[in-house]
């Protein structure tokens, strides 16, 4: 079987990954690099918090797990970071949101405790104590986070190892078609890619390499701010969402920092820049939590675009209207990235249907 992977961020990587060590002749054809789109910009927690419905979240709980395991298949690997989270809230109306997420999270056999402010401090010793409060304070020991481009870096070369192939710099434009059925994929450049089946992995992106508007999801991306410092001198491990901002390791000391409220101040034609004001504030509400932060300046600002199906949920399987042509487009995208790419590896290898995917087919978008 020949299959044409279209794009390699997290998802596409991952199932790159997966074809290949069943046995299948695999072609990634990336349009810019390796990790280089959406994946690239992202706060990488890997998580079910809040996801709803039901099936949402176990499906980013199977993601989690599948972390965990990608880890010990991979012994020695350097992008998944099993590192916890902490969170607090204070108002009351904060308070009672954290209350009923925690009883629904425990409910569904969550991972999720209460935690006192001492114990806060042994975990995160640098946050400021004064700015918690008499909060109510989570820890969640299976979340973590993930340096998403280290992750498809990693599985694009062990899918090489297994003989895929990958062309960076390669944009998908068209799919060619015969009797209702993929041929093969028509690139920017006039060059012809010919597969049995190909994947669509391009995220924000994916409604844009079928000409064919029946063959566009539709889809409803939000836009996102994040901010890094420089290298700083704090023992920060694990992710930190204080009410009004959310934070983490992003190696060598430095931190990633994001808020909620920055996303709507900026938007994609904008030049990202560290001295923008948005960027400067998000600096200041991660300066009142974590002090070591005062006289700190933030050394990048990236804005992005989450790849989000219209209804918010995932799209995962096959198109209707035409054989060989699958999808996959996700937010929790980082989450989901190694389950989805053993799942869809083994829909399209064996044939199978994979029951827990089966709300999540592009086909409701199709009718
Ligand atoms: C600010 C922010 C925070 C986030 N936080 C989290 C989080 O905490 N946890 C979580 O799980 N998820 C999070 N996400 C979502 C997550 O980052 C995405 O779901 C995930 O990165 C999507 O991966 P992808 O491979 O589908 O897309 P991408 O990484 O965008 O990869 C798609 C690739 O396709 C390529 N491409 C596009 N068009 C073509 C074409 N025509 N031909 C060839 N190649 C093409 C692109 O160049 C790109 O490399 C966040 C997203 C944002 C923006």
């Amino acid at each position: 079987m020949k299959a044409i992977v279209i794009g390699a961020g997290m998802i596409g990587s991952g199932i790159a990954y997966r074809l290949a060590e069943a046995g299948v002749d695999v072609i990634i054809l990336e349009a810019d690099r390796v990790g280089g789109g959406t994946s690239g910009i992202s706060f990488a927690w890997t998580n079910s918090h809040g996801k709803e419905p039901r099936d949402y979240h176990e499906l980013n709980v199977s993601g989690m797990k599948a972390h965990a395991a990608l880890a010990e298949e991979f012994p020695g690997q350097t992008w998944f970071h099993a590192s916890g989270s902490v969170a607090w809230r204070k108002t009351p109306q904060d308070r009672e949101a954290m209350m009923e997420n925690f009883e629904r999270l425990q409910s569904w056999g969550y991972a999720i405790e209460w935690i006192d402010r001492k114990q806060l401090a042994e975990l995160e010793p640098d946050i400021d104590l004064d700015h918690v409060g008499d909060a109510m304070i989570t820890y969640c020991h299976e979340e973590g986070y993930v340096d998403p481009v280290v992750y498809c870096d990693a599985m694009v070369k062990a899918a090489q190892k297994r003989g895929a192939k990958l062309r960076v710099g390669v944009k998908v434009t068209d799919l060619a078609m015969r009797n209702g059925a993929v041929t093969a994929v028509k690139a920017e450049d006039g060059a012809l890619y010919e597969a049995d089946v190909v994947i669509n992995c391009a995220g924000r992106w994916a409604d844009t390499v079928a000409r064919d508007p029946g063959l566009r999801l539709p889809l409803a991306p939000t836009t996102g701010f994040i901010v890094f410092t420089p290298p700083v001198a704090t023992g920060v491990k694990r992710l930190i969402h204080a009410p009004d901002v959310n934070l983490r390791p992003d190696g060598a000391g430095r931190l990633m920092v994001l808020t909620n409220a920055a996303d709507d101040l900026v938007s994609l034609d904008m030049r990202p820049s560290p001295t923008m004001p948005q960027a400067l504030d998000v600096m200041r509400l991660a300066s009142e939590v974590i002090p070591a932060l005062a006289t700190v300046k933030p050394e990048a600002a990236r804005i992005t675009a989450r790849p989000i199906p219209k209804d918010g949920l995932s799209a995962v399987g096959p198109t209707p209207r035409v054989k060989g042509y699958y999808v996959v487009v996700t937010h929790s995208g980082i989450t989901l990235g190694p389950y989805l790419a053993k799942a869809v590896a083994d829909e399209i290898v064996h044939g199978r249907t994979r029951q827990e995917l089966e709300n999540f087919r592009p086909a409701r978008f199709f009718n």
